[in-house]
């Protein structure tokens, strides 16, 4: 038996860091070096099946219907980075579970633009939502702006999942959205 769950995921973020792309390389497997900016935001849906050895089942078998493993749907909203629809952004992660909050590796500055979605998260949203930093465009890593280091101590700091991807290689985006559903509370 393969049991079931879903959840709410907001992508938040200064414009043109890549939330658009993330959600594409992760719903699609594709990347466009072109992509018109989000008006508003998007709603994308995407499964993943964790295995019963992704779900630790193998160590200690359960009676629970979980040892076939368990599908997540992941419920996402891809927002606009732009200042206009700021005020909009709650709507969003108002209602969710997990956000995660992007920045681009080559612009420090937009690391800055994250820092303040994550105090926005953390005054504002759901007291139990889980936050990850991600920073991106890890291809370009010969143009990087902001350390590995520093951004994974600062996220250690605030108790955040950190990862480094690039959409347009695709490096790490799978393990990304895995790594957040294996943090999930259904389990
Ligand atoms: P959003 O505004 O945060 O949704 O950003 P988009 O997904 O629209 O991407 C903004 C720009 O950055 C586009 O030109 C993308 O092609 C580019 N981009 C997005 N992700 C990456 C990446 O991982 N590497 C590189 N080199 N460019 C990227
Ligand atoms: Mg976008």
């Amino acid at each position: 038996q393969v049991r079931q769950a879903q959840f709410k995921l907001v992508l938040l973020g200064e414009s043109a860091v890549g939330k658009s792309s993330i959600v594409q390389r992760f719903v699609k497997n594709s990347f466009d070096e072109f992509r018109e900016s989000t008006i508003g935001a998007a709603f994308l849906t995407q499964s993943i099946k964790l295995t019963g050895d992704d779900l630790g089942e193998s160590l200690a078998p359960a009676d629970d219907g979980f040892d076939d493993g368990l599908i997540v749907k992941f419920e996402i909203w891809d927002t606009a980075g732009q200042e206009r629809y700021r005020s909009l952004a709650s709507m969003y992660y108002r209602n969710a579970q997990a956000a995660v909050v992007v920045y681009d590796i080559t612009q420090s500055e937009s690391l800055e633009k994250a820092k303040y979605w994550i105090k926005e998260l953390q005054k504002q949203a759901s007291s139990n939502i889980l936050i990850t930093l991600v920073g991106n465009k890890l291809d370009l890593k010969e143009e990087r702006q902001v350390s590995e280091e520093s951004a994974r101590l600062f996220a250690n700091e605030l108790g955040l999942l950190y990862f480094e991807v690039s959409a347009k290689s695709g490096e790490n985006v799978q393990d990304l959205f895995k790594q957040i559903a294996l943090k999930m509370p259904f389990k």
